[in-house]
């Protein structure tokens, strides 16, 4: 059965003012992500993907074309946006972090700390609910974030390379972790990452930019069933994917090494 659209995003298109005149980031690009369908974006560095993600999220204005985002409630935030880097206050404990965008949202701080506590508990971090950033690792804070992401109840989850800061055994914990999250609530997600393999391992479909200035290459639909877990990796379908889809991104990775 065909999803019903939630974001559907036409000739998207960035032009950056720069000191050396006007940079075309994105051009007329297009994506369009199902309620509660994982899609991840990959592409060459700087082919304006987090441009886009920063579009969709509101941060930055688009120089051309549609977004049309479907609402499901006049309540819920538009979108929460988790980032590479650390995105949580530091004077503030994992658990006021956590609550901060319901309390945004005129929450009772009884309901925003009973939210945010359940949050807390399915990223592992009962414990630290006490906790200021400056006493977690690198892991942690990005727990943190995603467990922030999901407690706000957005209508999309906008995630820039989460876990690109993070060494290869915590990536791998918290991608684990991030699907049995997502199992749970079938958020509509829209994910920016540098891997084939995150991108199998998390996505639904993955949408291949090419080199900058980026528009849509091609895109794959990964058919594994789910709940999934890291076991895939071991599958012969799974191999298969991952080159089908570096024969697809090769050409533009060289283009853009050659562009810079
Ligand atoms: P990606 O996420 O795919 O690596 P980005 O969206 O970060 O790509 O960047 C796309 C292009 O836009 C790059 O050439 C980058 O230098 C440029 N760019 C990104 N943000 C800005 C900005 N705020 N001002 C000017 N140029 C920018």
């Amino acid at each position: 059965m065909p999803l019903r659209s939630k974001i559907i995003a036409r000739g998207v298109g960035k032009a950056y003012q720069s000191r050396q005149g006007m940079l075309l980031a994105l051009r007329d690009f297009d994506l369009e992500v199902g309620e509660g369908e994982f899609v991840c974006l990959i592409g060459p560095s700087g082919c304006g993907k987090s441009t886009f993600l920063r579009i969709l999220a509101g941060l930055y204005e688009k120089s051309a074309g549609e977004i049309t985002v479907h609402k499901s409630s006049a309540d819920k935030p538009r979108n929460s946006m988790v980032f590479q880097e650390y995105a949580i206050f530091p004077w503030r404990t994992v658990l006021d972090n956590v609550a901060f965008g319901l309390k945004m949202r005129g929450l009772s701080r009884r309901d925003r700390y009973e939210i945010a506590d359940r949050y807390i508990r399915k990223v592992g971090l009962a414990k630290f609910r006490g906790s200021y950033p400056y006493q977690l690792s690198g892991g942690m804070k990005q727990r943190v974030s995603i467990a922030r992401a999901f407690a706000n109840d957005p209508e999309v989850l906008l995630m820039d390379e989460p876990f690109g800061a993070l060494d290869a055994q915590t990536r791998v914990v918290l991608q684990e972790e991030l699907l049995r999250i997502w199992e749970e609530d079938k958020k509509t997600v829209v994910y920016v990452t540098h891997s084939i393999e995150e991108a199998i391992m998390l996505g639904d479909r993955v949408a291949v930019m090419t080199a900058h200035p980026g528009t849509n290459k091609e895109e794959f639909k990964v058919g594994f069933p789910r709940p999934r877990s890291l076991h895939i990796k071991g599958a012969a379908e799974f191999a298969e994917l991952s080159l089908r889809i570096w024969e697809c991104l090769e050409q533009e990775v060289k283009r853009a090494m050659e562009s810079t």
